[in-house]
């Protein structure tokens, strides 16, 4: 297939031209910087053929089937709805609006316009969640009663811009890693949280936004799920425990975009390490993906999936700038 990058971002340098190049057949064939020299600089690098710094004439001129989307966060509906009009497949970053209804706008136009639309969670992607969530599916914990997720990082330097200072552009560490939370204890528990509270507060890089955020969310099934989020954790190190009648699996270091850290199942008669496979997370997600526009199977992470982390995170949000409980708006 071949891409075009809408966003000279970090992110596609370092992982996504991979991973697109990585499928057979894999071309990136042009990227969009609103800075045609910053856009002409970057092509260069990545061994873009060409770059492009008006979407419009990208997607008349560009030889493409399908965009990944990666610009901040504010733009992606806009650049979303573009895309799809012109009848291109989307991989949009996360989150993918800055609204559920904008969300919901774009998965219904790439459905109208049959194009495949992706949301790009990694997490769902990694072996160590595949094999959570095998266990749990399994029935092997027994019934599940609650999941602790811990993502607080230390924010690389390099990253310390928009995130942490604009929030019209989507910055804040709720829009940036509780969507990836979202989206990974849905996958682990094939359920929709239907009410959060929270606490959220800047904790020393969050200027105007929140860098720190804790929530407690509420189950169909009764099943108890916290999750803490932050940017100014360098010793945390991350994790997800799913806790059950039976047993429990305790994974450390795998909130991550590479595959590592590690799998232990608990029960009654001791601690096992669990196998799981060590593929790149973002080469597996497109190969769905590149499935999917052949009409087999589905993405790791579809339009809806993102809708829905979308409306998690911002009622998490809702609920610590309210300090009243929030009910989950999917918006459909
Ligand atoms: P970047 O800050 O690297 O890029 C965002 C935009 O900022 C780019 O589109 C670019 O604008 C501009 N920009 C980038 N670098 C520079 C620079 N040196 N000087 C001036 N402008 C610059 O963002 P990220 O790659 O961190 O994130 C992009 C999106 O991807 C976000 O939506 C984020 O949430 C998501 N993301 C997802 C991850 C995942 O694993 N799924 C991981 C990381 C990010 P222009 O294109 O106009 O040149």
């Amino acid at each position: 297939m071949k891409w075009a990058l809408i966003g000279a971002s970090r992110i596609a340098a370092g992982h996504m031209i991979g991973a697109f190049r990585a499928q057979p057949g894999g071309e990136v064939t042009a990227v969009l910087s609103a800075d045609a020299r910053r856009g002409a600089a970057y092509a260069e690098e990545h061994g873009i053929a060409r770059s492009f710094d008006d979407l419009g004439t990208l997607l008349a001129e560009a030889d493409c089937d399908a965009v990944y989307i990666s610009t901040t966060n504010e733009k992606h509906h806009e650049q979303a709805l573009a895309a799809i009009a012109a009848g291109k497949h989307v991989l949009c970053e996360k989150p993918l609006a800055m609204s559920v209804a904008d969300a919901v706008r774009m998965v219904r136009a790439a459905k109208e316009a049959g194009v495949v639309f992706a949301t790009n969670h990694h997490l769902r992607n990694a072996g160590a969640h595949l094999a959570i969530r095998d266990l749990v599916a399994s029935g092997r914990l027994g019934r599940i009663l609650s999941v602790r997720v811990s993502h607080a990082v230390n924010l690389p330097q390099a990253l310390r811009g928009w995130r942490i200072t604009d929030a019209a552009a989507g910055g804040g560490v709720i829009p940036d890693i509780t969507v990836h939370d979202a989206d990974t204890v849905r996958f682990h528990l094939d359920e929709d949280p239907v009410e959060v509270v929270a606490q959220m507060t800047a904790s020393g890089l969050g200027q105007g936004v929140e860098d720190s955020v804790m929530s407690v969310w509420r189950m169909p099934s009764g099943v108890m799920v916290s999750t803490h989020e932050s940017f100014t954790h360098p010793f945390a190190g991350t994790g997800i425990e799913i806790h059950g009648t039976e047993g429990a699996v305790v994974a450390r270091e795998v909130m991550a975009q590479t595959p590592q850290g590690s799998v232990t199942l608990v029960d009654a008669d001791g601690r096992y390490d669990v196998p799981f496979e060590t593929h790149d997370l973002y080469e597996r997600s497109m190969r769905l993906f590149e499935a999917a526009v052949r009409g087999e199977g589905r993405p790791s992470a579809d339009g809806w999936d993102g809708v829905k982390s979308l409306a998690v995170a911002l009622a998490v949000r809702e609920a610590a700038r309210t300090g009243a409980a929030q009910t989950i708006d999917y918006g459909v």
